[in-house]
């Protein structure tokens, strides 16, 4: 359900409100890598919708004919109930109302669905207060949030992919890129999750 204020940019499904300009899928996918595809509030994995809607694509192809709940459009949780809690949502972090800007990762930031509506529910830009998921055995380093599925899946079925799968995969293959080279260059050398847990980790 959509609330009034909807200050968020669904990854690959609803499209955002009224006159706002959508913000491009590259800056969608370097903000996603640079946080390690953890929900910035809560820490969970997110998840990449569109993988969960190649993959739906995929086994309808191979005559899966049953029901499916990977996959819906509006994130319903009696329809795909993964998507509903943790699909990967761009969160802005200064409103766009408000003249934050547009084109500029450090403007947003990875949510998941849940935490987000939690965020929106309260009609302002304050942050709610972290429900940071227990992790005994530490934060999960190699998330990807289903991304690599995607293109994997991608590659092996190319007839599979929509006009805007193909624009994903473009910018998750140039977003993965910079980052390798953000690494080999040693200015984005930190898991991207680590700029955001600072505040809150002890270790
Ligand atoms: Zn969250």
């Amino acid at each position: 359900m959509e609330t009034a204020i909807n200050d968020k940019s669904a990854v690959g499904a609803r499209k955002p409100r009224a006159a706002r300009k959508p913000i491009p899928r590259l800056v969608q996918a370097q903000v996603l890598r640079r946080d390690g595809w953890l929900c910035r509030w809560c820490k969970r994995p997110v998840i990449f919708a569109p993988a969960m809607k190649l993959v739906t694509r995929q086994m309808r192809d191979s005559d899966h004919t049953g029901p499916l709940a990977y996959y819906d459009e509006h994130y319903r949780r009696d329809a795909a109930p993964l998507l509903d809690e943790l699909a990967a949502v761009i969160d802005h972090v200064e409103a766009y109302s408000r003249g934050g800007r547009h084109d500029s990762v450090e403007n947003f930031a990875t949510a998941c669905n849940k935490c987000n509506t939690r965020k929106s529910d309260r009609a302002s830009t304050v942050l709610p207060s972290p429900r940071r998921i227990k992790a005994k055995y530490g934060e999960p380093a190699h998330w990807d949030g289903f991304s690599e599925l995607f293109l994997v899946l991608g590659q092996q079925f190319p007839s599979l992919l929509t006009t805007a799968d193909r624009d994903w995969r473009k910018a998750l293959l140039e977003s993965r890129e910079q980052r390798r080279e953000g690494q080999e260059a040693g200015t984005g050398g930190t898991h991207g999750g680590d700029r955001w847990a600072t505040r809150t980790r002890t270790r």
